[in-house]
């Protein structure tokens, strides 16, 4: 931690000085020419940030340490070494007996209607991306989404089938062998979500649910976390810490857009796709980029999806319909989704450029 202190604040230097011995702290008196600087050296996380910004003279106070210490890549380690942790690598095996796993330059597809409205539109959609997934070789890199509870933004909306939307994704899962990924909202379904999904999901308007990370953070199962529509990565990966900290590290981060000044005509939200490499460098986990619920039309899909890939992204999480659907009849995000055949040509677009792959780095 570091204190930014008046130079005339004398008292505020000598008093903050002693809160930070008083934590078994040690305080590294800078002067400078304008202010004082306390530099505090030993384990900071005790003493009260909010605390220090009180004292008189005291004019800016911020951590060094990382507030997200579990899923952090750089750690100082017993003897004050800094460590590099290795990444982890998160594999999610279907009923067909392969591992999905994420991990880097090899992205995992996750696809699948908005809301299970009927066993027919799921499977439909399922078998359909078996298709694309043995014509491309690709089985082993296909996972199944689909919601049964919905988080609405009106009241009035389809909210889901809920445990009957469960069921749906059971049978579908036998059938195809594909693991399923479903949204979990309430701490009450946690648990038993987490027995029957594959992957649980936390939708971005619960991103800061404490109570509901802690309870999926107590299963074992991967979760896929979203970010919040208007998260700084800081509190994003604080808030992954509550996961974390209950012993699953099984977390994948999803970017599916920001609020910013679009005003919605031309898409949804804001695609922060220089995200994908902040997190690279300041955590262990995956990330994977959703641009049917960042982009919100099924135009821009596809573009977003092959921009998330030569970004390096982990994976990507799509919205897609049968090529026969009529997009009336869907009652949850039908602009966005994309049709099957749309969907293959973007998986073939990845699967393309993975036989010659350019690093731009120096
Ligand atoms: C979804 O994945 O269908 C969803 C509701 O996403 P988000 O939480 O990103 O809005
Ligand atoms: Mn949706």
């Amino acid at each position: 931690m570091i204190i930014e202190i008046e130079k005339e604040s004398t008292d505020t230097v000598r008093q903050v000085g002693d809160l930070v011995r008083s934590m078994h702290c040690r305080p590294d008196i800078l002067h400078g020419d304008l202010f004082t600087v306390i530099a505090v050296e030993g384990d900071a996380t005790r003493i009260d940030m909010d605390y220090v910004l009180t004292f008189p003279g005291v004019v800016r106070a911020w951590r060094i340490s990382s507030p997200y210490k579990t899923i952090a890549r750089r750690v100082i380690g017993d003897n004050n070494q800094k460590v590099e942790r290795k990444r982890i690598a998160i594999a999610v095996r279907g009923k067909d007996g392969l591992d999905r796993v994420f991990r880097d330059s090899r992205p995992v597809f996750i696809a699948g209607p908005c809301a299970v409205e009927s066993y027919d539109q799921t499977a439909r959609i399922a078998d359909g991306l078996a298709v694309i997934a043995d014509r491309l070789g690709c089985r082993d890199r296909m996972m199944l989404r689909g919601g049964a509870f919905k988080p609405r933004t009106r009241a009035w909306d389809f909210r889901g089938l809920g445990w009957e939307a469960m069921d749906i994704l059971d049978r579908v899962r036998d059938n195809t062998g594909f693991p399923y990924c479903t949204e979990v909202m309430a701490v009450s379904q946690a648990e038993e979500v987490a027995r029957r999904a594959d992957m649980i999901q936390i939708g971005t308007r619960n991103y800061q649910n404490f109570d509901l990370l802690e309870a999926v953070g107590q299963t074992r199962r991967p979760v896929l976390y979203k970010r919040g529509v208007s998260a700084e990565l800081e509190e994003w990966l604080s808030a992954a810490e509550y996961i974390a900290l209950q012993g699953n590290k099984n977390i994948l981060l999803c970017e599916r857009g920001v609020k910013s000044t679009v005003a919605g005509d031309y898409n949804r939200s804001h695609i922060d796709l220089d995200v994908i490499p902040a997190i690279h460098s300041r955590t262990i986990l995956p990330v994977i980029i959703d641009p049917s619920h960042s982009s919100g039309r099924s135009d821009l899909v596809p573009y977003q999806f092959c921009a998330a890939s030569v970004y390096g992204a982990n994976g990507m999480l799509v919205e897609v319909i049968a090529d026969d659907t009529d997009r009336k009849t869907i009652q949850c995000d039908a602009r966005q989704a994309v049709r099957l055949s749309v969907f293959e040509k973007m998986v073939r677009f990845q699967i393309g450029i993975e036989s010659s792959p350019i690093r731009f780095e120096e």
